[in-house]
């Protein structure tokens, strides 16, 4: 499971544009499914522009964590503020979150009953009350940009998985979200097609979007990440720029996890 390095070697690093302001600020949260723990007391700063990678193994609390983000999940001790908004404060606040925040998820989540173009156009005409050409110029926009303007009257089971998570690449794009988090986005897809999905997401890193990105791809990791962060049993175990982390791990869980991964 944790063996998911494609090996693809990234040729050249991302150059910087880290600002000072913070973009998410999570302080000592804390999360329980029933009496299990899943997160424990989670400190994490991300300053806009700033890319950072998760890794760790199954079960650690990786995707609970971005998840408790774009609050698709509760958490029950601690602070989550994005973009300036208070997600515990008040639940209308997670309405203006999502909005700020795009995710992308392992498996691709698209409208199978919908086009494209129409999974593209969805949400900022329901969430945004944007008009239909509007709407249909903007999804154009990314589907040029994540390179499948052509596929874009196609419906999601026309296209190959890389193509697809394009797609939820580009539909996220569509609400421009200041922050984007990615869960595991090239787990499910077939070798060949990891790539052109990475390659998408050095795009979005090279124009300066923040960026959360769970993921086992040490190679995406090297060349873009800022910070990468080791989870393990709910804790952020670890963090360090990435020649750091690979170079010199502290940790006896991040070496031996490190001993599996790469
Ligand atoms: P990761 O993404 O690192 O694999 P998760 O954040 O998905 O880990 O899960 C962390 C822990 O929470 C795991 O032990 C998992 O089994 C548990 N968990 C996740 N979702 C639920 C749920 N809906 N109900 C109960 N336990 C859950
Ligand atoms: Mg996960």
């Amino acid at each position: 499971m944790i063996s998911q390095d494609s090996g693809i070697a990234l040729d050249h690093a991302v150059p910087h544009a880290v600002g000072a302001e913070t973009v998410i600020s999570m302080e000592k949260v804390s999360k329980w499914y029933g009496t299990m723990q899943v997160l424990a007391d989670i400190d994490l700063k991300v300053r806009k522009g700033e890319r950072i990678v998760i890794c760790g193994p199954s079960g650690s609390g990786k995707s609970t964590t971005i998840r408790c983000i774009n609050r698709l999940e509760p958490y029950q001790k601690g602070r989550i503020v994005v973009g300036g908004i208070d997600l515990g404060a008040d639940a209308r606040n997670v309405k203006a979150v999502r909005a700020e925040v795009g995710m992308v998820f392992q498996q691709f989540n698209l409208f199978p009953h919908l086009t494209v173009l129409e999974n593209c156009m969805l949400a900022p005409m329901k969430v945004r009350g944007t008009g239909k050409a509007e709407a249909e110029a903007t999804a154009m926009k990314y589907l040029s940009r994540v390179r499948i303007p052509e596929h874009a009257r196609k419906y999601p089971a026309q296209l190959s998985g890389g193509q697809q998570q394009r797609v939820a690449i580009a539909r996220a794009l569509c609400m421009t979200p200041g922050i984007m988090l990615f869960d595991e986005p090239t787990s499910a897809l077939d070798p060949e097609m990891v790539k052109e999905v990475l390659d998408t997401m050095i795009g979005l890193a090279e124009e300066g979007m923040t960026m959360l990105c769970v993921t086992h791809e040490m190679g995406f990791a090297r060349a873009v990440a800022d910070r990468v962060l080791f989870m393990d049993r709910g804790e952020i175990v670890e963090q360090a720029p990435p020649e750091e982390f690979f170079m010199n791990p502290k940790h006896a869980r991040l070496r031996d996890f490190l001993g599996q991964v790469l």
